[in-house]
């Protein structure tokens, strides 16, 4: 269905808190040091793997992570090009600290694509600078800022159909910007706003008190958004959603076997095939069995040889930096596969299913 892809040169000139790149800090040497630069995929190859997967009926492609993912500009765009030119749907995740300057070129092809989602996990220039650990003279979050409104402006414009939202990772230092936040989206006019928590445990490092103003400040949000107040759409991470609504007595179902790759893998700039985005980026793979990593591209070994290879793998759920959204969509995968083999088709699923 979907494929993340990380066509770059593995940079990034943030190191924040809750990556699963650099595990926020703690992967000191280079990433394109540590592999070797002269293993990066090159963006033939990337344009090739694009053509293979449209071959393979795959709808969405997802350019995220391998550091930042419009820090290496001239690997990108002809990727995402080609991506939009043969009828894929493509989804950026970027931390918008190069799109004010990006070259036009590259915002044109950015708003040819279907949806852009900025993190920005504050909205204090205080914060924002203590979480990436970078100094606040350089004025990093004033600068994402100007990257979006010239980007919303731009489409709006062109009347395109790039839709722009924001993502924020709840932690310690930004659990109470929930509300500044939410006034920065209606003020830079997106489309959405995504909130969740991170895999690395540093939203875990919340006290009680603290958990409680976060979700507070998620009713509230949630509260005028399905109200209709706030102009734009909000998306909540599903543990979020059970603790803001205090279902906390409810047994939750917990997936036996991974079926993510099925849906989702990655590639990360390398040409590791990983079973998902966490094993797609080096920290958190090299903290995860090696069972997760389906395959390199190499020597002639290509995506499909290796997605067959993987097809008859069955993967338990044994990573450590498994995220809520990850586990929940096993449980559903499962659930759907485990009705199959007794008759139930996905289309007769009580639930909105497109077996297209
Ligand atoms: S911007 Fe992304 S890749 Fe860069 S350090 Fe932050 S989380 Fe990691
Ligand atoms: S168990 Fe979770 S982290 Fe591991 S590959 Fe599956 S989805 Fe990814």
């Amino acid at each position: 269905m979907m494929l993340e892809i990380h066509p770059t040169n593995a940079m990034c000139v943030y190191r924040c808190q809750m990556c699963i790149w650099c595990g926020g800090q703690k992967q000191t040497t280079s990433i394109a040091d540590f592999y070797g630069a002269e293993r990066l995929l090159t963006t033939d190859q990337w344009c090739g793997i694009l053509e293979e997967v449209k071959g393979l009926g795959t709808h969405q492609i997802i350019f995220s992570g391998g550091g930042e993912t419009l820090f290496s500009q001239a690997k990108v765009k002809p990727v995402l090009d080609k991506a939009n030119s043969i009828g894929l749907e493509t989804m950026i995740y970027t931390n918008g600290r190069t799109l004010y300057d990006a070259d036009p070129a590259l915002l044109d092809s950015i708003l040819s694509s279907t949806w852009l989602r900025v993190s920005l996990h504050a909205a204090t220039p205080e914060i924002y600078s203590r979480l990436i650990n970078r100094p606040l003279g350089a004025n990093d979050l004033g600068s994402v800022l100007d990257g979006i409104r010239k980007i919303v402006s731009l489409n709006k414009q062109r009347r395109g159909k790039l839709k722009v939202g924001i993502g924020i990772v709840l932690q310690e230092l930004n659990y109470a910007e929930v509300a500044k936040i939410a006034k920065l989206c209606s003020d830079l006019e997106v489309d959405f706003l995504d909130v969740r928590v991170d895999c690395i445990g540093v939203t875990k490092k919340l006290s009680e008190y603290q958990y409680e103003q976060m979700l507070e400040g998620l009713r509230e949000l949630r509260t005028s958004v399905e109200a209709g107040q706030s102009g734009f759409s909000a998306s909540f991470a599903d543990d979020l959603l059970i603790a803001m609504d205090q279902w906390k007595g409810m047994e939750l179902t917990q997936p036996k076997r991974c079926l993510i790759p099925v849906v989702r893998p990655a590639i990360d700039p390398f040409g590791i095939v990983g079973a998902c985005d966490s094993i797609g980026e080096p920290y958190t793979r090299s903290k995860s069995p090696r069972e997760y990593v389906l395959g390199q591209m190499s020597n002639g070994c290509s995506f499909v040889d290796i997605m067959r290879s993987a097809a008859g793998k069955e993967l338990g759920i044994r990573c450590k930096f498994c995220m809520p959204g990850q586990i929940s969509l096993n449980a559903l995968l499962e659930k759907l596969v485990d009705d199959f083999r007794i008759g139930i088709e996905p289309t007769s699923q009580p639930f909105c299913f497109d077996a297209s």
